[in-house]
């Protein structure tokens, strides 16, 4: 998987940087003709995202307005826009190319850090809550079962897992 270190990052333009990473391979086939943004129902509920424009924004190089702005993180990853594409453009996988830049960048919303946390102590990132377990019996499925999380976190090691550092201000 193409993948470059911030050093030589540095002298990319932001659109070769995003191309560079895994899932950003497609960005620059994107023709503006905004099939994406009339298929995401997140658009449809919130005027302030629209993944025609972070496409845009990416092509044109607005790396600060990307990454300390909350567009990225409102995406759902439902693949709506991305299986509509007439440019095949992976839109989902572009914007988690984004995350993963402004993640590294220590511009993720705090409730990640808290999903990492979650997740390394108890293999999960929302605990099964008493409500979840009801239902469960309710609908005849069977109890979940116990994350071994020794393991799982012997994997996380293994892929370079590290939790996001928390933000001063909540989010
Ligand atoms: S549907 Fe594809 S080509 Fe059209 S604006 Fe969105 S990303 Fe670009
Ligand atoms: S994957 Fe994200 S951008 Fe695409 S339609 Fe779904 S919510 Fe919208």
């Amino acid at each position: 998987m193409p993948h470059h270190n911030t050093k030589e990052n540095a002298n990319m333009s932001f659109s070769e940087e995003v191309t560079h990473r895994h899932g950003g391979e497609t960005l620059t086939a994107c023709y503006q003709c905004g099939t994406c943004a009339s298929s995401c129902p997140v658009a449809r509920l919130d005027a302030r995202f629209n993944p025609r424009e972070i496409i845009k924004l990416s092509l044109l190089g607005e790396k600060q307005e990307i990454l300390t702005g909350d567009a990225i993180w409102l995406c759902t990853s439902c693949f709506n826009c991305q299986e509509r594409c007439p440019q095949d453009v992976e839109i989902a996988d572009v914007i988690y190319a984004l995350r993963n830049i402004a993640l590294e960048a220590g511009n993720s919303p705090n409730i990640y850090a808290d999903f990492a946390s979650a997740l390394i102590a108890d293999g999960r990132i929302v605990a099964i809550s008493k409500f979840v377990e009801k239902k469960r019996e309710e609908y005849g499925l069977p109890p979940l079962k116990a994350v071994h999380v020794e393991a799982l976190n012997t994997i996380l090691s293994a892929t370079g897992f590290t939790k996001p550092e928390k933000k001063e201000a909540s989010q």
